[in-house]
């Protein structure tokens, strides 16, 4: 193959990654090779980088799972050219799990980044069947925001799957960064109302520019006073607790106390965050108040045209959420938001 390709490889754990060239193998049957036109950074990428997370592959691996291309080469030829979204969890299509709708839940999935090189590359070699294709983005679209549908945007998406939203729902947001600004934009798009937590001011800025109906600072504050606010204001919307949706997104400890707080009689909570560290909950309280509590992994690919014709309709915007910049940066990004100085998803573009 003569395509000209290069990456940037975490080679060790703690030391910046290492931009040199990748050797693209022949194809399989099965595979596309996607050329890069973006691939977002998300918090993962830092916690392989660090070696808080350990990925699948071996190292050198190239990070990154948020990837929009072009593909240059597929045996489906009705591919070939066309923009694509590399979903973040790329599920067999073959098991049980697939068959039934939860190929996202795939224990044959493979993750760019984690179980195959990813997307801080020129180009990338991905399983052909579940790209996603983005034929029908409007004329104009910039597809390299696109970017982050991948993994944020979906993964939000599937979580108000899960839950159920419905209009007229009364929703909770825990953590408005990242995926928890998505999961209200897409809340409200679904026309439910909609409480954002968080701990930092200019994150409950930006969802209440979005159409967050009402933001609480946690910071310092106890969850049982937090949950006296947010059930009275959906007691005040006549919502009655059987539509309460909670969404915990912050991956915290004090998210996940503060959601579990937020549990009343027959509300759905959905863990979305990530913590690896253990909270003590009184877990009989579920049964008290015959609750549902799901976890949420990833998306199928199967689900995303719908929530792409969301941002078709502009009901989703991606653009005050992102910020791009040349892939050539991202061991700054890295720093950055190591250094919690990230104020947007940064989009890597490897041709800038
Ligand atoms: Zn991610
Ligand atoms: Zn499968």
């Amino acid at each position: 193959m003569a395509t000209e390709a290069s990456a940037w490889f975490l080679e060790q754990v703690g030391q910046p990654l290492v931009h040199r060239a990748l050797a693209l193998p022949d194809l399989k049957v099965d595979d596309a090779l996607v050329e890069v036109l973006a691939c977002g950074l998300c918090h993962t990428d830092l916690g392989y980088a660090d070696g808080s997370v350990r990925p699948n592959h071996a190292l050198p691996l190239v990070l990154g799972h948020e990837a929009v291309g072009i593909v240059r080469e597929a045996s489906d030829a009705t591919l070939v050219g066309k923009p694509v979204i590399v979903p973040a969890v790329l599920p067999c299509g073959r098991c049980a799990l697939c068959q039934s709708g939860r190929g996202n839940a795939c224990t044959a999935q493979k993750m760019p980044g984690n179980d195959i090189h990813g997307g801080f590359a020129t180009h990338m070699i991905v399983p052909a069947a579940p790209l996603v294709r983005l034929d029908a983005a409007p004329p104009g679209t910039d597809l390299r925001l696109l970017s982050v549908v991948a993994d944020a945007v979906s993964t939000a998406w599937q979580a108000t799957l899960r839950a159920q939203v419905r209009p007229g729902d009364a929703v909770v947001v825990i953590g408005a960064g990242g995926v928890g600004a998505f999961v209200t934009q897409i809340a409200k798009a679904l026309d439910a109302q909609v409480i954002c937590c968080d701990v930092r001011d200019d994150k409950l800025a930006q969802v209440a520019a979005v159409g967050a109906d009402l933001t609480i600072n946690v910071r310092g504050k106890n969850p049982r006073d937090v949950r006296k606010e947010v059930h009275g204001a959906f007691a005040s919307w006549g919502v009655p607790s059987l539509n309460w949706r909670i969404f915990e997104c912050s991956g915290t400890p004090d998210g996940q106390t503060l959601a579990f707080t937020l549990l009343a009689r027959a509300a759905t909570l959905v863990q979305v965050g990530f913590s690896a560290k253990p909270v003590e909950l009184r877990f009989s309280n579920l049964m008290a108040f015959d609750a549902t509590v799901h976890g949420t992994w990833g998306c199928p690919p199967e689900a995303y045209p719908d929530v792409l014709k969301l941002i078709w309709q502009g009901k989703i915007q991606l653009a005050p959420f992102c910020e791009l910049a040349p892939m050539s940066q991202l061991n700054q990004a890295l720093t950055d938001m190591a250094a919690h100085n990230l104020e947007k998803r940064m989009i890597l573009d490897p041709r800038a």
